[in-house]
């Protein structure tokens, strides 16, 4: 366990923005992790910090989650992975590659740890983590006992679970358990840039090789276009998609569609659908903006960036400035999904 005082949290985030804290905790096993609790039960907790913007001062400690190790239980047809909340989740998806097991391949180079992924349910290319989720291990706050999770009770949704709502700061994710399927596998392919990406490059296979995609064609495919399209938070700091896509009514959708006949649309079911937020900002006039600290990314208008020495406000305001805008056009209210501090 390392304990630092008054530290500044921006090489610990993605955005890089400044913001101290007046103590942060390294915890790498739940028994440091308990011991922490029990004498700051309010820290907050700090993953890869992928998905947080700060703002100038926190005046909370933070624990920030640092434990590691995997375990494998093997059967005829799948593996369960047990990882511990550190691991890095880019790191786990390419050691399952390596190990041929699928189904998380279209959740590649996503930034962070395996502790935070099913806060939000993270998801990419038309697969959410959920889809191979089966439990996980966390502390609870209150009592400092440990609990289990199980899939069903997660209530994961569309970049949701129950952990944004009902369980929110009320636990600490300590390990989570994916089930991964043994060849042969199947793969999801269906999103335009990755199915684009995987013709244009499958000339260049072998000739002996089968033409079915394997889970390592499509982790390579998606990591190739995610560095063409994304900003590396190494050169630019951002915190990936600022906002989530909104999902509408189905009759708020026929009004966009009669006054914007290119609104492009992802029917969720009969009643709902979603919008892309980027097309949303795009269309408002926002995509590449730069002022004099903030910006919006100009290959992927979802994607809000610290253009060197940004605060945490300048990215607040900037954010604030899009919602209204888009609000003000389209009569939609975009809802961050960056955890503001
Ligand atoms: P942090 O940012 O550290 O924390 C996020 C939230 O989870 C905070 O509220 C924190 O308190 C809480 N938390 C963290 N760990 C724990 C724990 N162990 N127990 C309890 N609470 C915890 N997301 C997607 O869904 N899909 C994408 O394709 C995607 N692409 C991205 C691309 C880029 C370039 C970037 C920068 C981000 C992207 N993200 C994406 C967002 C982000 O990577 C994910 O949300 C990721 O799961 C955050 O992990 P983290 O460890 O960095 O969490
Ligand atoms: P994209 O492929 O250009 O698509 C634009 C938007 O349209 C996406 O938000 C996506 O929704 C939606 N979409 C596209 N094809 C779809 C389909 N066949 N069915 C349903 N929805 C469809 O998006 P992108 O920006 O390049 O990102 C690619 C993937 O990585 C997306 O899944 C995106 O969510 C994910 N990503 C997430 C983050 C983050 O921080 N959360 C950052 C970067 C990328 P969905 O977002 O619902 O998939």
């Amino acid at each position: 366990m390392k304990t630092e005082r008054e530290v500044d949290l921006a090489p610990y985030t993605t955005f890089r923005v400044h913001g101290f804290t007046p103590l942060l905790i390294t915890v790498e096993s739940e028994e440091e992790l308990i011991h922490t609790l029990r004498e700051y039960p309010n820290a907050r907790i700090l993953g890869g910090g992928s998905n947080i913007l700060m703002t100038d001062h926190v005046e909370f400690p933070v624990i920030r989650i640092a434990m590691k190790g995997r375990e494998v239980e093997t059967s005829d047809n799948h593996v369960d992975v047990t990882l511990k909340a550190g691991e890095n989740w880019h790191e786990t998806v390419s050691w399952f590659i390596d190990n041929d097991w699928g189904g998380l391949e279209n959740l590649a180079y996503i930034p962070g740890t395996v502790g935070a992924a099913p806060i939000q349910n993270i998801g990419a290319y038309g697969v959410e983590q959920k889809s191979c989720f089966v439990r996980l291990r966390a502390i609870e706050r209150d009592s400092l006992q440990p609990i289990t999770i199980t899939n069903e009770q997660c209530g994961f949704e569309y970049r949701n679970s129950i952990f944004k709502h009902e369980l929110s700061n009320t636990l600490v994710i300590t390990s989570v358990t994916y089930r991964l399927s043994k060849p042969p596998h199947s793969v999801h392919t269906s999103y335009k840039d990755l199915a684009e990406e995987m013709s244009a490059t499958s000339h260049l296979d072998d000739t002996t090789k089968s033409s079915v995609p394997t889970i390592r064609d499509v982790f390579d495919a998606v990591i190739r276009i995610r560095r063409r399209k994304l900003p590396d938070p190494r050169e630019i700091g951002n915190a990936g998609s600022f906002f989530k896509n909104p999902v509408i009514s189905m009759e708020q959708f026929r009004q966009l569609q009669s006054d914007y006949a290119d609104v492009p649309s992802y029917p969720q079911n009969n009643e709902t659908v979603k919008v892309p937020a980027a097309w949303l900002i795009d269309r408002s006039g926002w995509k590449g903006f730069k002022d004099a600290h903030a910006g919006v990314h100009e290959k992927q208008a979802l994607v809000l960036v610290n253009l060197g020495d940004a605060h945490g406000s300048d990215i607040v305001n900037l954010s604030n400035k899009i919602r209204k805008s888009v609000s003000d056009k389209f009569g939609i209210t975009l809802e961050p999904e960056v955890n503001i501090w």
